[in-house]
């Protein structure tokens, strides 16, 4: 099975459920799963209600404080609150 692998020949299957990958794309957290072959429907349903969870509320959590934020197309189209993007406003405002 390894040889398999590290050769490309056989596609990966884990036994239990990983996270592949955890990005932050446009603004919007993405989180990458690959279901594990032994773990039961439900639970793998219950994972990924948790991860649209965390997806959906990252939309509107700064990613700086943990505070209710919101997406900013001017900063870099990221999720930040009022408190974290205000020393940046202020700079801009004394030049
Ligand atoms: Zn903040």
């Amino acid at each position: 099975m390894d040889k398999a692998l590290l050769s490309g020949r056989a596609a990966y299957h884990p036994t239990l459920p990983i996270c592949a990958d955890i990005v932050q794309v446009a603004g919007e957290l993405k989180v990458a799963l690959l279901n594990g072959y032994l773990c039961p429907a439900n639970v793998w349903a219950r994972i990924l209600a948790y991860v649209e969870v965390a997806e959906a509320s990252a939309q509107r959590v700064c990613e700086s404080c943990g505070k209710p934020g919101k997406f900013r197309e001017v900063y870099w189209h990221r999720v930040y609150c009022d408190e974290c993007i205000e020393p940046v406003v202020d700079l801009e405002r004394t030049e």
